[in-house]
């Protein structure tokens, strides 16, 4: 889509070119090392992935966890997620899961970490 941000990303920035996906930093990152992982067609959501770009989704986030473990040996945990539809947050409307690395000591009290999108629910 030739108004789409993900669909036009530059070449230089595109980390690992997968069979359907690019991965490449989030331009605002929420940790140091936040990868997104992106199709390369323009799907809005996973919920339009079709079977095919699944399977290889679900092998690209477990490479990315060896990559980004490797690079950086303080990684200790990851969050990782999408935001899909307006009401969750969603602000880029071509699919992305978000691989967002953790370290100990990142912020005062993990506990509870995605239950964090409602932030009177995190703790439990
Ligand atoms: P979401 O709220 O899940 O749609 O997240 C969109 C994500 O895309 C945010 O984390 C942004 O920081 C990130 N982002 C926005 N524009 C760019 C860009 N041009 N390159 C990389 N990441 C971007
Ligand atoms: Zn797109």
């Amino acid at each position: 889509m030739s108004n789409c941000v993900f669909c036009n990303i530059e070449t230089e920035r595109i980390l690992n070119n997968y069979n359907y996906f690019i991965t490449f930093r989030d331009l605002y990152p929420v940790t140091d090392l936040h990868t997104l992982i992106v199709p390369k067609r323009h799907a809005v959501s996973y919920f339009e992935l079709r079977d095919n770009e699944l399977i290889e989704l679900a092998k690209i986030i477990k490479y990315q966890k060896n990559e980004l473990t490797n690079l950086d040996k303080t990684i200790s945990g990851f969050n990782i997620g999408m935001n899909i539809g307006e009401d969750a947050g969603q602000t880029v409307f071509h699919c992305h899961v978000h691989i967002i690395p953790r370290r100990k000591g990142d912020v005062k009290n993990p506990k509870g970490g995605i239950r964090g999108v409602i932030p009177d629910k995190k703790i439990y």
